[in-house]
């Protein structure tokens, strides 16, 4: 028999008459965003966000039923930011009780090469989380701290971990290598780890599954372009490249961070610039990118200055679209046969003029956007490309919360008595 799928297990799960509800969980280092999931239909059910953990008065915002509720707590830590969720949920619903939560999902952004799969949270498992602070220091931290508080306050669901690493533990040893001196990047786990794991998985399954055609068939360049941005190579359902690194902060261009750049950048501005690592770190992954040449890391407000003759925006647009169709061309030739190109996330659905610009000059590739088909913002997956080219160009709304849900679902209804 053939092992069974995600979606047979959902179906069964359903069908069980088990219905239930996913509380999502991203802790960041200043910031908590929740979302309370079902994960068969797909819809939030609520959401919300705590912001400015720890900075004096905090801001929480939770979306219930077509309602928006503000309040302003002091929050100083994660502790009370988590027992702010759940005082919304009680005060404006919906009753967490009556939700039947079947498993809280913990996005994790580092799961170094430990983790190749979403796992059921134990002390040994908070515990590598917590080894792992030290390669990546801005988000590992606010994770721990969001996991303890969020056991500790609902002890008698799962919590399970997702990683946006698990998904390139499948990248091959030549394409995870730097070649950097390898008894130090052993000593300290330097290597290429990837993130957005999670969206670049579930894009490529989506895409499998609107095309109705096997993901195994499939030769994938997906470009994930939000805020932060990545694009991976995956060849039959597996990641085989990807291009942040060790860290977020490599590949491509990116709202705030620069994406690649010779690293004798960091020595040169240290030793001439008298500028400390701490201040370089900030500099090369907040104050870059599309901000540190034009302002702006909004594509909206981009666009805007770009019409009123801004160069330096005009600039920054230039090598963003640059960067982009080197990591194409270069992941053409790592795939040798690109069947799609997918766009996803909030530039990547939203921005027809960057996916435009990325196509432009790639007919000799196969690759072309078709015009009509590319206008405006997608929230259905689509086809954008003409009827001629050998690769399709699609757009794929990615839904990274219903991914973690169903990963959770996945894995905790492997022993339905125990949900
Ligand atoms: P992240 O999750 O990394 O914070 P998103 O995937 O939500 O980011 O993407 C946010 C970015 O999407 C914004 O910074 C902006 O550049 C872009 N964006 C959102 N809406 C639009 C739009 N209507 N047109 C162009 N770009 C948009």
């Amino acid at each position: 028999m053939m092992n069974p799928t995600p979606g047979d297990r959902l179906s069964a799960y359903s069908a069980n008459g088990a219905h239930g509800s996913v509380l999502v969980i991203n802790s960041g280092s200043s910031s908590v965003k929740y979302q309370l999931v079902n994960p068969i239909g797909g819809e939030a059910i609520a959401s919300g966000l705590v912001e400015r953990i720890g900075e004096g008065e905090g801001i929480v915002t939770h979306k219930f039923a077509g309602n928006t509720t503000t309040a302003r707590p002091v929050v100083p830590d994660h502790g009370a930011a988590l027992r702010e969720v759940l005082g919304m949920f009680q005060t404006q619903g919906p009753d967490l009780e009556q939700s039947n939560i079947v498993a809280v999902g913990h996005r994790v952004v580092q799961g170094g090469s430990y983790f190749s799969g979403p796992v059921l949270i134990d002390d040994d498992v908070l515990g590598k989380i917590r080894d792992l602070i030290p390669l990546a220091p801005l988000h590992n931290p606010g994770h721990v701290a969001g996991i303890e508080v969020g056991r500790a306050l609902l002890p008698d669901v799962p919590h399970v971990a997702i990683f946006d690493t698990a998904f390139f533990q499948t990248l091959p040893e030549a394409a995870y290598t730097y070649a950097l001196n390898a008894e130090v990047a052993r000593e300290h786990g330097v290597r290429r780890y990837g993130f957005h794991g999670t969206s670049h998985q579930y894009v490529a399954g989506k895409v499998s599954r609107v095309l109705g055609r096997r993901l195994e068939d499939l030769n994938q360049i997906i470009l994930h372009l939000g805020n932060g941005a990545s694009a991976s190579a995956v060849r039959g359902g597996k990641a085989i490249e990807t291009s942040m690194g060790m860290t977020p902060l490599e590949g491509l261009v990116m709202g705030t961070r620069t994406g690649d750049i010779d690293p004798a950048v960091v020595f040169h501005l240290h030793r001439n610039a008298g500028m400390s690592i701490d201040e370089i770190d900030d500099l090369l992954n907040k104050k870059s990118g599309l901000k540190g040449l034009s302002g702006e890391n909004d594509f909206r407000a981009l666009h805007e200055l770009i019409e009123q003759g801004d160069e330096g925006a005009k600039l920054a647009l230039d090598v963003y679209i640059h960067r982009l169709k080197k990591y194409i061309g270069a992941y053409h030739a790592i795939l040798g046969r690109v069947d799609v190109i997918t766009f996803t996330a909030g530039v990547g659905e939203n921005d027809d003029i960057v996916r435009a610009l990325t196509a432009a000059g790639l007919e000799s590739l196969g690759i072309a956007v078709d015009p009509v088909r590319n206008e405006g913002r997608v929230k259905e997956p689509r086809i954008i490309s003409p009827d001629w080219t050998s690769t399709l160009v699609m757009v794929v709304p990615t839904n990274e919360e219903l991914a973690i849900a169903r990963q959770c679902i996945a894995l905790v209804d492997e022993d339905p008595a125990e949900v």
